[in-house]
């Protein structure tokens, strides 16, 4: 079984304090965190099966220098799909999702890549700065998926890394999931 287990690497990035951090711990440990640990970057493993395969998803946390998260030149080749994340409950994180896409484009060299985009903190509905269907917008404009998280109540967390190792399938040609 071990020798069919296919290798996925997911890098998180996107404004500080959107919850990039809290989002991954969720998925690994099913915790969630009040305090903001803004640390450098940090990957982790994690073994899902999808459709009877197995995978190994290998996840890197970036670390925010200003307000955008550190990127890696290096990232680049071994990375598999990137998960762009944002709060919808803070407009500008929204802007900062945009410069990082087109960030990750430069430095890839390439018209377009996977990625996911995920509006984080969801459940702060009186604070919600930008509408589903502007982030929507944005995602068809990056021709992408949209993801809409809570990682404090635990919604849809599980949903975006399973829908992240599906985008980088399709991005290799590997249609079977
Ligand atoms: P990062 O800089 O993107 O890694 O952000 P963190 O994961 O450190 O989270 C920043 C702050 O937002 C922390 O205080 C978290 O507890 C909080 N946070 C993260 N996700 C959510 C969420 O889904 N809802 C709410 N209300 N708070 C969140
Ligand atoms: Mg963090």
């Amino acid at each position: 079984m071990s020798a069919n287990r296919l290798d996925r690497n997911v890098v998180v990035l996107g404004g500080m304090g959107v919850g990039k951090s809290t989002a991954i711990q969720r998925f690994l440990n099913n915790e969630f965190n009040e305090s903001h640990y803004p640390t450098v970057s940090n990957t982790y493993n994690k073994r899902i099966t999808l459709n009877d395969r197995e995978y190994n998803l290998t996840i890197t946390d970036t670390a925010g220098q200003d307000e955008t998260s550190i990127l890696d030149p290096n990232y680049a080749g071994a990375t598999d799909v990137y998960v762009i994340a944002f709060s919808v409950a803070y407009r500008k994180s929204f802007d900062i999702a945009k410069v990082v896409r087109d960030k990750i484009l430069d430095i890839s060299g390439v018209e377009s890549v996977a990625m996911v985009l995920v509006g984080n903190k969801s459940d702060l509905k009186a604070d919600r700065q930008v509408s589903r269907a502007e982030a929507e917008e944005l995602a068809r404009a990056f021709n992408c998926p949209y993801v809409e998280t809570s990682a404090k109540e635990n919604q849809n967390i599980e949903e975006l890394f399973v829908k992240s190792v599906k985008i980088a399938n399709k991005a290799r040609g590997d249609d079977d999931t």
